[in-house]
């Protein structure tokens, strides 16, 4: 790894598989297609998520933490990783969760929320998007009421320390596949800190050869470019990495978001079923099956560059996957 790589807390399986989808790619009429299984780094602790709260975690511990304070979406995959982390290093867990229903149903991820034992508290959109600042602080006080020390990371946990988790999963791949190896490697991006640390670990590394391709799946290219730049800026000046915007090309493709974040589209929906039933493999209707739905999209369209392995980055979801299963009832 780096040598200015921060702490960690080993808490994933590493490292996570790369297999060969060889139905899909004699389907699809390639020679090869590739996945890196970033949805096997644990069960409870699945996805992507994990990676970043490796370092996320190991700080709140150095700085004597004994409560975790997050937020999200009501099926946050985050929220439910760092729900299961708490429940497994002893650490009270507080989340705050963004949701139109005053009630929603106890499925999926938000069941495992409770399950795990976290804190949890509901707000409107209006309310988790505009009062964000004063419902952080009614936490962290809520904990310091009760004894605790509280310890906050965003939603995503996309902060630079989190970012180091995927600069560990280019250093992975690199084991794996090989720096020269000419990849394009397509993943989902929502809150950034995959993709950042993708290309801060792709320039670091110098793995020349590599495309790393985005696809945003909840804000338009613009935003989320914006967003890749800040978090990266962050992270180059907090860890000193001494890398300009010009190291890392940022690729974001359009056209896979559908009408927003977490509501799925007819063909999203039939890319869930292409892998289960092509290669027994669960997609999240959220994210992986938008990012597939683009990965697929641009192999069908000739994008991928002719001597380059596509290589699909399984960022998990499954949970999301088992509480949405009205979408599929009709057909499946
Ligand atoms: C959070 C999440 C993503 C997006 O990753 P970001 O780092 O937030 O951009 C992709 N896939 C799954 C399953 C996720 O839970």
């Amino acid at each position: 790894m780096h040598p200015a790589e921060p702490k960690r807390l080993v808490l994933a399986q590493l490292p996570t598989p790369v297999v060969e989808l060889k139905n899909l790619a004699r389907q699809l009429g390639i020679p090869r297609l590739l996945v890196k299984r970033d949805d096997l780094t644990g069960l409870e602790l699945s996805g992507n998520k994990i990676r970043k709260l490796e370092y996320i975690v190991a700080d709140a511990l150095t700085k004597g933490a004994t409560a975790l304070v997050s937020h999200g979406g009501f099926q946050s995959n985050h929220c439910r990783a760092t729900a299961a982390i708490g429940a497994r290093l002893r650490l009270a867990v507080r989340l705050f969760l963004r949701t139109a229903e005053p009630s929603p149903a106890l499925d999926g991820n938000l069941f495992l929320d409770h399950l795990f034992g976290a804190e949890i508290t509901y707000h409107t959109p209006e309310e988790y998007n505009g009062r964000r600042q004063e419902l952080i602080d009614a936490a962290m006080d809520s904990q310091r009421a009760a004894g605790r020390v509280p310890y906050f990371f965003p939603v995503g946990a996309s902060v630079p320390l989190g970012c180091w988790g995927y600069i560990r999963c280019v250093a992975e791949l690199v084991e794996q596949l090989g720096k020269d190896t000419p990849i394009d490697l397509f993943c989902a991006v929502s809150s950034v800190g995959t993709y950042t640390g993708l290309i801060l670990g792709k320039a670091l590394f110098g793995c020349d050869q590599w495309r790393i391709v985005g696809v945003p799946v909840s804000d338009s290219v613009d935003s989320l470019s914006r967003d890749v730049r800040d978090l990266e800026r962050r992270t180059v000046a907090e860890f000193n990495l001494g890398l300009s915007e010009a190291d890392t090309p940022i690729e974001l493709i359009d056209g896979f978001i559908g009408e927003g974040y977490a509501i799925p589209y007819p063909e999203a929906i039939e890319t869930v079923r292409l892998l289960a039933r092509t290669e027994g493999i669960l997609l999240d209707p959220t994210y992986t099956a938008k990012a597939m739905t683009g990965m697929l999209t641009t192999i069908r369209r000739g994008g991928v560059r002719p001597n380059a392995i596509p290589v699909f980055l399984h960022t998990g979801g499954a949970f999301g996957l088992m509480a949405r299963r009205d979408l599929f009832t009709s057909q499946t």
